[in-house]
């Protein structure tokens, strides 16, 4: 546990610093190419990455001047590289393809796939010293250990991208850690917060990807919607800054203005608000240690008038005391948790279970894979994508159990 990785010196900045962004057609890398896009003579785009968007991703590469544009679907190669044609713009394809982009040489690397898909790319970047600008939350929810090792001997720097981390990092960032009390998590609510329990269990994926605040993808936007966002968040925070799982907490806090405080022992607290959009976060991660103009709105304290707090109701949101129970138990717990709330949300979209069915499956595959996966902690990247492969295939053994009738 340490923010060290986040306090290294910063490298001599270049004439043009050479980005390259993993997920560049997802919510955080458009926002980031956005960014980019501003103060393109600054940027040599390297290589941008998407799952099987290769007309967005195309587009982006030419828009950007790309080196290269990889889509890991590898049935998608032909319409890239049609797509691609004439703009002298490198088409690949294929998972390898992903990771081996991952490793070009780069100063900077917006780490956004969704999902533990992003796992073995983001490794690849860290060992090749790239500073890296995290968004894919699932390298410390599901690695965190050996995610946070591999970061350290590479001897490269860690840039949360989350929000709520990017608050705490900002908090921070004169280097004061050590008289670190507590760290406390904002979360908005979602869209269902005010929602009854028996209301919540009719929710349907419609309604749950109405975020009242953020525009982000379909899976963190789900999970924003049943909490676990937060509980992954707080798994994020643990990895990522010298505190214990009980110095901890969360609060919901509506209107998502204020991201995260930090408590220190002379009773002082320290708080990053800015109105929700994700380029300011992005641009911190991005100019750090300097600061870059974004277009994000203005806060205007006077004209909102107020900001209300809420303690989180966990009878009605389990997925947040799932979470915290998983950091709490270590060892592979995370892991699993993770890879049953993919294998979760995944059903809740595609409509084959309840919203209440998300948490409860979550938590049926954690206690069943005490027995068939054990609780070990993983030591490599390999160990990791194993148990998050077992981790998966319990949840979809139980799945049906869960199945709408
Ligand atoms: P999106 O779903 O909007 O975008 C995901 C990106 O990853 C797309 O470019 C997608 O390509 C690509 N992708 C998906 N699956 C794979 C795969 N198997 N292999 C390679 N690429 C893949 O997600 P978000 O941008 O919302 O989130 C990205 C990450 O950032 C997540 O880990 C999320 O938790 C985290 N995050 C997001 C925030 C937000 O505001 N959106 C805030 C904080 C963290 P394609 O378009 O082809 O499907």
């Amino acid at each position: 546990m340490t923010v060290a990785t986040a306090h290294t010196t910063p490298s001599t900045a270049s004439a043009q610093r050479r980005v390259s962004v993993l997920g560049a057609t997802g919510s955080i890398g458009l926002n980031t190419l956005d960014l980019i896009g501003r103060d393109s003579a600054a940027y040599d785009v390297v290589a941008l990455t998407a799952n099987r968007n290769a007309e967005a991703l195309a587009r982006l590469a030419i828009a950007h001047r790309a080196e290269t544009a990889v889509v890991a679907d590898e049935s998608q190669y032909e319409a890239l590289k049609a797509a691609l044609s004439g703009s002298g713009v490198e088409a690949a394809a294929g998972l390898q393809a992903v990771v081996d982009a991952a490793a070009q040489p780069a100063d900077w690397i917006m780490a956004a796939i969704t999902g533990a898909a992003g796992l073995r790319p983001t490794f690849e970047a860290a060992a090749q010293g790239t500073r890296i600008a995290l968004a894919n939350k699932e390298c410390l929810v599901s690695a965190g250990e050996v995610f946070m090792a591999a970061v350290a001997s590479a001897g490269t720097m860690l840039l949360p991208v989350d929000s709520e981390h990017s608050g705490a990092f900002q908090a921070i960032d004169d280097g004061s850690a050590d008289g670190i009390e507590r760290i406390v998590l904002t979360a908005s609510g979602g869209p269902f917060r005010d929602w009854p329990m028996d209301r919540l269990a009719a929710a349907t994926p419609e309604q749950a990807l109405q975020h009242p605040n953020w525009s982000m993808g379909a899976k963190i936007t789900v999970d924003s919607a049943t909490l676990m966002n937060k509980g992954l968040e707080l798994i994020e925070a643990y990895h990522l800054f010298p505190v214990a799982p009980e110095q901890l907490g969360v609060v919901i806090h509506p209107q998502s203005i204020l991201h995260c405080l930090v408590e220190y022992a002379d009773g002082s607290v320290i708080a990053q608000l800015s109105c929700p959009d994700m380029r300011t976060p992005i641009a911190y991660s991005l100019t750090w240690p300097n600061r870059m103009q974004t277009p994000t709105e203005r806060l205007d304290l006077a004209k909102l008038g107020q900001l209300t707090f809420e303690t989180p109701d966990v009878a009605r949101f389990p997925a947040l005391r799932i979470a915290q129970d998983a950091l709490a138990a270590g060892g592979c717990a995370p892991t699993v948790l993770n890879a049953a709330d993919e294998v979760a949300v995944d059903a809740y979209l595609q409509g084959r279970i309840g919203f209440a069915s998300i948490p409860a499956l979550v938590e049926a595959t954690l206690d069943a894979s005490e027995q068939s996966v054990g609780r070990h902690l993983p030591s490599t990247l390999d160990d990791v994508l194993e148990i998050d492969y077992a981790g998966r295939a319990l949840a979809l053994s139980l799945l049906p159990k869960f199945n709408k009738t």
